[in-house]
């Protein structure tokens, strides 16, 4: 039957369909038939490359192949989505609507869906995914779209007989498909990453696409791929004649491909098996593969998972057999995809692709029950980690008997994360709590997973330098690998297990981990060489130890929720010992590091010390070493406890020994103990340390919300905090698992009521800042638990002090350093753990802040603070122990613990108010003497003159004298002694502090209390108390003199602190000016020019300025004066010009005449056009040509005005001035530099020398003779004609790049075109100018606060140099001839305005003129003084007023016309005419000029005009009304009159501050129009001619032919005034959702294709295919482009670089919808200006991040659109980069 093949592809189709229709057998052998010519495997081509057309054409049965899939998709009964994604695609999470915290959903569902003020967020797939709409097992039916789900929208039913062609096609094609796999096998011989040829990747394609339309194809793709005798018999070449053919090609080509199978299967590598997990032979697969999904399962693993076929088995998915049988086949070869791993060339690619997969199979809680059941899947994840694992041992070394294996921190492993889809996995299958209960009940899993822990042990292990610096610093990363990999496999896994055991149901699990976990510390002991050894090696550390924190972690658990108790635990004294011996090491490391002590080491281990504090890791890391050493310490006897702290810190020696007979040997060696100068800070780690024990009590007995309420109050104190933040750095237990939802809820609880919202200006996010409440709980002590640098701390208790001094808690003088951190009271502890107070309590730490106190100087403040709180909380705490018991004592016995029994021999009871009041003998030199001692050998001391007794109070009554400055001051307030219990000391200022302490042991204890009025009640000072043998008074003045030297190194201090913190603010300054442009920072920039911006504000322009600065050499100039050449031998040199800033702009031709903004819409649908000024230019234009032109100079520069009005080049300027020769010495050295080269890439571009703003042009600003009437002499005129000259042709080529510029080339060569060029940017910047000042010139007095706070840079525009370059170039250029031509002709005109002569024929016509065009072109003629310009304006008053009128009279219904006309007809018995009547002149008006002007139908005149809303209007005219018309319709051509005026005489402050509302009658006055009042000013008092009848005759007449033979267009024209509004950008929704809705799956209206990245022009609504090269939008009837006529140049450019020339002239303002970013193109350069949309929080979120809902922020867009107005991009925004056009 090939010739089918042969034929017409429909006639083929059709006979196959009906021969199926009488004989379904015949049919199918048909179809077999069929196969066997298009489906021949080979490797490369296939043998047809029609193929696939032909396939297509069978599957359609006699229909069009896309109906045929139309039809298929209505049949789709399948009630999943399962659409497929991979990388990038951007889905949707709802926490509300999910079950489990792996749910997607894909945009169509979720916008289909109802998730209205659901807890939702949008985010970028990184690994892709699948939607999981309609499926119960993850998410709530609420959530499922209408079209999946149980309720979804019924199907079509499916035909008898449907797809029977099909399903044939389908079974060969699949055969087709594993044999176009096997081929492959050679070419991948060690395994990986294979890339299929492009027949063999349309063919996937093709099978895709069939997947995907639903479950009609699926479920017969199912059946075929798990079907056991089809593949066994096709194994055994049978079922299909085409195998059983022996001539057939395709057996002979099977046989073969099955021996590549049976060979490649050969060569698995089987995984290595550990002893814990039995071998039953279920992971060896070699023999099982009885299906296609298994063979097909066999190449995704052999080939690194080919995206084309991934893509294929996942859209099989939702047929929820195949997911079953397919996620037992991908189990079983898990094993596998672990040795895959670690050989992939390109890991990172296969880890996504693999938890691509994974991800769907194992976050469905009863697919992974059954996994875990039937196929051991727990088994296979500990099989897959020790594979994984094992290659990467190396030998741990940290003592010669050391024989443990850890992972080398060096390896490959943590550098790729090669473990992390497998990690992943595991936790995600971990977090289904029926499977969590399964591993921990099983000890063989739970051992096992132990075994692999211990690898993790003992990681990273870092050797402390001693004298040389270590030769090379590895990359601080590195250091981060190992914590990445530490938490991620340790930790995650351990957070699922603790889920579990919440309660105490599970307590004894719990035992049984412990016990398990106990017995493998045991094993890592043995391991290390540590159960022989007394102590750990010195200087030696590393920061890995899982199996403790593992410990940690589940003992606290168990007691604070499972009621488990320590003595159940059954930890020895000695197991306690080893126990708390790993974390005392890491923790005193962290210390010593902080100490400087590990310099030598470099960035390695001190970066190790900050992540181990981290909040990402601190919960595992720091939190479970303190808990660990927190347990050891209430186990252990207190003695030993706090030796082995001090021990550790190595600070014995500096504890001032007590002096006895016998000298103790050190635990250490006292080499390797810390410098002198470390000592103190080391001390003051060791007490830091105690005072953890019993301060953070993070791990020991807080509920989660407490915790998490202490985490907040941290982070509020240490710094300014966005919501982001604060939720981001709660520790990150609390974002995995069951506690991950209790986080949002309670953030905003304790938000509200210990934090304040601080909005902050336009640019800056809102952050939280604490509030009163929030200080009161605020604890420095797990304030630096928390905190990883000084300034954070620093921060918090400046903040501290602040707050103090604002609640009046604090005098003003007070500074950082006379208070104390406010420690928070201990009072009790925890019932479990009730016998850490026996630390307190005990003797040897009462003998240590003894010798401490005895030697207060040489210790740090912080460490003196420490004690008095230790003393504190040790009178608080109870229980107390019974009156003279003693504690347990070590029961071992070390040598090395003999070295405190002496501290320990200086007081007899464990009783803290015993011991406080006891007096000890001190030697002068502050040791303390052993009583014994002191009392045998008392004779031989009677002879030292100092041998003084003290106790820790008689040392504390003597640190209160000193600290309140005055001696014997203390005593004992009754009042106090009763609070003093409850409260701590506030302010914490030392004196305070000291005094509550004594209050507080004088309340608890009698004795206390009589020995201090003892003390203080006698009247000799507490000194008395030191029993000088002589009797000899201490010496006060030796005190008083310490204590001045304290308070003049404290002044100085302060002095210092001063002087840095100014520099610092300095600094950071210039570190904001640098950066992305915010409000403040732009205000900081500029404050220094405050005070002269205040003024450029309203005088810009040119200033008949004394003397020009350069801002180079510092030297000023005056005007150079023609008169003074012959005194100035070179006056070039003395030639200023000012900076300035050349941009081509488009703003202009934006403007509109509809005060609605235009709103986003979606490409090619329709929206409602508004009028644009740029639109209108163009009709005009166009229009105009049809006038006659006296000159071609008149038309070009007619043209060239016309067109300034809408788009022209924008010159601004910082107004510095240069020497022009500075300036090009300047330039010469920039551009020698490198460093100084502009990081963007600008064409002329350079920075201003002084105030850094972006620059591209000088110009020349001192050749102004101050009287224009002076003669020049004729080299001057040359030297400034020359200069000009290049200035033109610089602002040419600058603004090259500008589509318009092409206009202005076309006719460069002609230099009298110059003058009109020249004269075009007057026009741009005046009416610039205009605009940017609000559209008004007058500036009213409003309330700044009710102003939005938008600072922008004010810059000048120098319209009145280019006025003199016009000027001079009218003078100097072209021939006398011409000159002498054009200005007859001027003069003619203004004959003509003044009514002295009528126009002729070939002359312009004046009621179609633009009159600011035509004052220009008069003000070039006439001499430049105000009085002519003042005439000038007078003239052209008076036409403007007759055009306004007759523009009116257009509006008018024909009845009103009439109505007017008859007003003034004496023959229909009107009022006598009267030249100031606006009724006479406009009943004139309308009788002079032609009817045919107003007899233009309505419809017509649309169509020509191509636009509506020109204003018919329906409402009848008064004479009031009519005269508010024309003061509307003249106040532009004032308003441009005034600023031409200011610009160019300098008189008079525009915009005029006033506080009347008609801006015509302010103006008026302004230019000299009338003499009366504004408020009271009449337009027609305004009008100055002599003869106004015969005038406004003449101007109708000499038009009427005109009107008569094209009266629709002279209709147009001479309505054509508009007023137009500021432009606007786009009117953007508040939801950001609603944007990206509206553009998402758009199709760009210019390409057809959907962008990946689309972006939206703010300008003007274009949509924009971001990066992409698109096609250029089509050219419309638009003289500003069709003059380009460069349109090859225009296809290679990318869809945004050619937007922003057609929108904006180059500069172009873009959102981009998949991150909501809006990205700026300046010409060839690009920035991102930053987000207009916020999130609910105030925060920007660029990237999406976060994914939460955003809202639109319009301070922002307003400071955008403010911007773009004004031309200042490039000095308000930061971060330019070349783009290369690849935008
Ligand atoms: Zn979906
Ligand atoms: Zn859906
Ligand atoms: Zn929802
Ligand atoms: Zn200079
Ligand atoms: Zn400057
Ligand atoms: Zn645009
Ligand atoms: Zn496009």
């Amino acid at each position: 039957m090939a010739y089918l093949l042969h034929g017409s592809k429909l006639s083929a189709s059709q006979i196959v369909a009906s021969i199926f229709q009488h004989d379904a057998e015949k049919g199918k052998s048909l179809v077999h038939e069929i196969c066997d010519q298009l489906l021949v495997p080979s490797k490369h081509t296939s043998r047809r490359t029609d193929a696939i057309e032909w396939l297509k054409v069978f599957f359609s049965e006699g229909d069009s192949f896309d109906n045929f899939c139309t039809k298929v998709r209505n049949m789709d009964s399948s009630s999943l989505c399962g659409c497929v994604w991979t990388a990038n695609f951007v889905a949707y999470r709802c926490r509300t609507c999910a079950t489990s915290p792996c749910m997607s959903l894909c945009a169509a569902c979720f916008e289909k869906g109802v998730h209205e003020g659901h807890d939702y967020n949008i985010f970028r797939s990184e690994a892709g995914g699948a939607c999981d709409c309609g499926d119960s097992s993850v998410l709530q039916a609420s959530g499922f779209c209408s079209h999946h789900g149980p309720n979804r929208i019924p199907p079509q039913p499916q035909p008898p007989r449907f797809l029977a062609a099909g399903k044939v096609l389908l079974d060969r094609m699949f055969l087709m498909f594993i044999h176009v796999l096997r081929m492959f096998s050679e070419d991948s011989t060690d395994g990986g990453n294979i890339s299929f040829p492009t027949e063999v990747k349309q063919f996937f394609e093709f099978v895709l696409d069939l997947v995907k339309l639903g479950s009609p194809v699926r479920k017969h793709v199912s059946q075929l791929l798990l079907n056991e005798s089809l593949y066994s018999d096709i194994m055994q070449c049978k079922r299909y004649k085409c195998l059983s053919d022996s001539n057939s090609q395709i057996l002979s080509f099977h046989k073969k491909s099955m021996d590549l199978f049976h060979d490649a299967v050969k060569a698995t590598d089987k995984p290595i098996m550990v002893e814990e997990i039995k071998d039953t032979g279920q992971f060896d697969r070699s023999y099982q593969y009885k299906t296609y999904l298994d063979e097909i399962m066999f190449w995704i693993v052999r080939y690194e998972f080919p995206e084309p076929v991934i893509l294929i088995v996942l859209n099989l998915l939702p047929d929820t057999e195949m997911k079953r049988e397919f996620s037992k086949c991908f189990t079983r070869h898990y094993s596998r995809i672990a040795i895959s791993l670690l050989r992939s060339s390109n890991v990172d690619q296969l880890c996504n692709r693999v938890v691509h997969i994974s991800v769907q199979l194992f976050s469905n809680n009863d697919l992974a029950c059954m996994l875990a059941t039937e196929e051991n899947l727990l088994e296979v994840f500990l099989l897959s980690m020790h594979n994984i694992i094992r290659p990467f041992l190396e030998d741990s070394q940290t003592s010669s008997r050391d024989y443990h294996q850890c992972i080398s921190s060096n390896s490959h492993h943590l550098k790729t994360n090669v473990y992390w889809p497998i990690v992943s996995d595991f936790v995600n299958v971990l977090s289904h709590q029926r499977i969590a209960r399964m591993f921990l009940e099983s000890a063989n899993l739970i051992n096992c997973w132990f075994q692999q822990l211990m690898a993790f042990c003992g990681m990273d292990l870092c050797n402390r330098q001693l004298r040389s610096h270590i030769e090379y610093d590895r990359e601080p990363t590195m250091a981060m690998h190992a914590f990445y990999s530490e938490r991620e496999s340790c930790a995650t896994t351990l957070w699922c297990l603790i889920d579990t055991l919440q309660d105490p149901t599970t307590s004894h699990m719990t035992l049984i981990v412990i016990r398990t976990l106990m017995d493998t510390i045991t094993e890592l002991f043995d391991a290390l060489g540590f159960e022989e050894m007394q102590t750990l090696p010195y200087d030696q550390c590393s920061f890995h130890y899982p199996l403790h924190r593992y410990l940690a972690q589940l003992i606290s658990n168990g007691i604070k929720k499972q009621g488990l108790t320590i003595r159940e635990l059954n930890i020895s004294e000695d197991e306690a010992m080893k126990l708390m011996s790993h974390p005392l090491q890491v923790l005193t490391t962290m210390y010593e590091v902080t100490c400087n002590m590990w310099v030598r080491n470099g960035i390695h281990v001190s970066t190790q010390a900050l992540a181990y504090k981290q909040y990402f890791f601190c919960k595992f890391f720091i939190d479970s070493d303190l808990y660990l050493l927190q347990l050891c310490a209430s186990i252990l006897p207190p003695d030993t406890f706090i030796a082995s702290v001090f021990e550790r810190c190595r600070v014995i020696d500096c504890l001032n020994l007590p002096r006895t007979a016998v000298a103790p040997t050190l635990p250490y060696k006292s080499s390797s103990a810390p410098h002198e100068e470390k000592i103190p800070k080391m001390l003051e780690a060791a007490f830091k340390l105690i005072l953890s024990i019993f301060s953070v009590k993070t791990p020991i007995d807080l509920k989660d919300e407490d915790l998490i309420q202490a985490e907040v109050i941290v982070l509020l104190t240490s710094q300014s905090c966005t919501y982001s933040m604060l939720s981001d750095h709660i520790p990150h237990e609390f974002h995995s698992g069951s506690k991950a939802l209790l986080i949002t809820d309670l953030l905003t609880k304790l938000l509200k009521d210990f934090a304040t919202k601080k909005e902050g200006d336009t640019m800056e996010q809102t952050t939280y800042l604490p509030n009163d409440a929030a200080w009161k709980l605020y604890d420095p002590v797990f304030m630096e638990h928390r905190t990883l640098y000084k300034r954070d701390m620093q921060h918090a208790h400046t903040s501290y002090l602040k707050h103090l001094k604002e609640n009046d808690k604090l005098e003003k003088h007070v500074t950082e350093a006379d208070i104390w951190p406010p420690y928070q009271p201990v009072h009790t502890l925890p019932a479990q753990y009730e016998s850490l107070a026996n630390l307190l309590h005990c003797k040897t730490l009462f003998a240590f802040i003894f010798t401490i106190l005895n030697k207060q100087d040489e210790v740090t403040d912080i460490t003196l603070s420490i004690i008095l709180h230790l003393l504190d909380a040790s009178f608080r705490v109870t229980p107390f122990p019974p009156h003279g018991a003693d504690f347990p004592e070590n029961k071992r016995s070390r040598k090395e613990d003999v070295w405190y029994a002496p501290f320990q021999a200086l007081y007899d009871l464990n009783d803290p108010f015993v011991n406080f009041v006891k007096l000890i003998p001190v030697s002068d030199d502050k040791h303390p003497l052993d009583q014994s001692a002191s009392q045998t050998t008392s004779p031989s001391h009677n002879q030292s003159q100092k041998m003084t007794k003290e106790s820790i109070l008689t040392l504390l009554l003597r640190l209160y004298d000193k600290c309140s400055g005055k001696s014997a001051s203390f005593c004992l307030d009754e009042n106090k002694l009763n609070s003093s219990f409850t409260l701590p000391a506030v302010p914490p200022m030392r004196a305070n502090v000291i005094s509550n302490l004594l209050h507080l042991a004088a309340a608890r204890s009698a004795e206390v209390k009589q020995t201090i009025q003892v003390i203080c009640g006698t009247t000799a000072p507490p000194s008395a108390m030191v029993t000088d043998v002589d009797g000899r008074p201490l010496d006060m003045d030796e005190q008083s003199r310490k204590l001045q030297a304290r308070e003049a190194r404290k002044r100085l201090m302060k002095q210092m602190a001063m002087k840095q913190q100014q520099f610092m603010q300095q600094a950071q300054m210039t570190l904001m000016v640098s950066e992305q442009p915010s409000d403040s920072q732009l205000q900081s920039n500029f404050s220094e020019s405050m005070v002269e911006e205040d003024n450029l504000a309203r005088d810009f322009g040119l200033k008949v300025m004394p003397t020009y600065e350069c801002v180079i050499c510092g030297n000023s100039e005056t005007e150079l004066e023609a008169t003074n050449e012959q005194g100035d031998s070179n006056p070039s040199e003395r030639l200023m010009s000012l900076i300035c800033l050349v941009q081509p702009s488009t703003v202009l031709g934006h403007r509109t005449d509809s005060v609605r903004k235009t709103a986003p819409y979606k490409p090619g649908s329709y929206h409602p056009k508004v009028l644009s000024c740029r639109g209108h230019v163009v009709n005009r234009h166009n229009l105009m040509k049809l006038q006659s032109h006296h000159t071609k100079f008149e038309q070009q520069f007619r043209e060239q005005n016309l067109f300034a009005s809408a788009v022209g080049i924008h010159v601004s300027s910082c107004g510095h001035h240069v020497h022009l020769a500075c300036q090009r010495d300047y330039m010469d050295s920039v551009r020698r530099d490198e460093s100084s080269q502009l990081n963007y890439d600008m064409h002329r571009g350079f920075m201003c020398p002084l105030c850094r703003q972006t620059s591209n042009l000088v110009l020349p600003c001192n050749i102004r003779p101050k009287q224009f009437n002076i003669s020049e002499t004729q080299n001057y005129r040359v030297l400034i004609s020359k200069i000009w000259l290049e200035t033109l042709n610089d602002i040419e080529s600058i603004s090259e790049s500008a589509t318009f510029s092409a206009l202005i080339a076309q006719q460069s060569s002609n230099s009298l075109n110059l003058v009109a060029f020249a004269s075009a940017i007057v026009r741009t910047n005046l009416e610039n100018h205009l605009l940017q000042l609000g559209n008004t010139l007058l500036l009213k007095e409003v309330d700044p606060s009710l102003s939005p706070r938008l600072s922008l840079i004010s810059r000048k525009l120098p319209v009145g140099n280019f006025f003199i370059l016009m000027y001079r170039m009218n003078k100097v250029n072209g021939s006398k001839e011409t000159r002498d031509r054009n200005s007859a002709h001027m003069r003619t005109v203004v004959d003509r305005l003044s009514g002295r002569i009528p126009g002729e024929s070939s002359d312009i016509l004046l009621l179609l003129e633009d009159p600011i065009t035509l004052l220009l072109q008069m003000m070039l003629e006439s001499p430049l003084t105000q009085a002519h310009f003042h005439t000038n304006v007078e003239l052209l008053f008076n036409l403007v007023y007759i055009q306004a009128l007759v523009h009116v009279s257009c509006k008018f219904s024909s009845e009103e016309r009439r109505a007017w006309k008859n007003n003034v007809s004496t023959s229909m018995g009107g009022i006598p005419f009267s030249s100031d009547n606006l009724e006479c002149l406009l009943g004139f008006v309308i009788r002079f000029l032609p009817h045919q002007l107003f007899e233009i139908p309505k419809e017509s005149f649309e169509q020509l005009i191509g636009l509506q809303g020109m204003g018919y209007s329906t409402t009848v005219f008064s004479p009031q009304s009519v005269m508010e018309h024309v003061e509307r319709l003249v106040l532009h051509f004032l308003q441009v009159a005034s600023l031409l005026h200011h610009h160019l005489f300098d008189e008079g402050h525009l915009p005029i501050k006033t506080n009347s509302k008609n801006e015509f009658g302010v103006l008026a006055t302004y230019l000299g129009l009338s003499d009366e009042s504004p408020n009271s000013i009449d337009v027609m008092k305004c009008l100055k001619w002599d003869k106004p009848t015969s005038i406004v005759r003449q101007w109708c007449e000499e038009s009427s032919d005109f009107i008569r033979s094209h009266s629709k267009s002279a209709r147009s024209l001479l309505t054509s005034h508009r007023t137009w509004l500021a432009p606007h950008l786009l009117d953007l929704p508040r939801h950001y959702s609603t944007l990206f809705q509206l553009f998402r799956e758009s199709k760009c209206d210019k390409c057809g294709s959907m962008p990946d990245d689309p972006a939206v022009c703010l300008v003007c609504g274009a949509f924009i295919c971001y990066k992409k090269t698109c096609k250029p939008e089509p050219h419309e009837d638009d003289v500003l482009f069709s003059s380009t006529g460069n349109s090859r140049v225009e296809t290679q450019l990318k869809a945004a670089c050619r937007h922003a020339q057609r929108c904006g002239a180059g500069t172009s303002i873009f959102l981009l919808i998949n991150s909501a970013v809006v990205v700026l193109i300046r010409g060839t350069r690009a920035c991102i200006w930053g987000t207009v949309y916020l999130d609910a929080h105030g925060e920007e979120d660029r990237g999406w991040k976060r994914g939460k809902p955003l809202f639109l922020k319009p301070e922002r867009l307003r400071l955008l659109e403010q911007q773009w107005i004004q031309h200042v991009f490039d000095s308000a925004c930061k971060g330019w980069t070349v783009h290369g056009n690849s935008l």
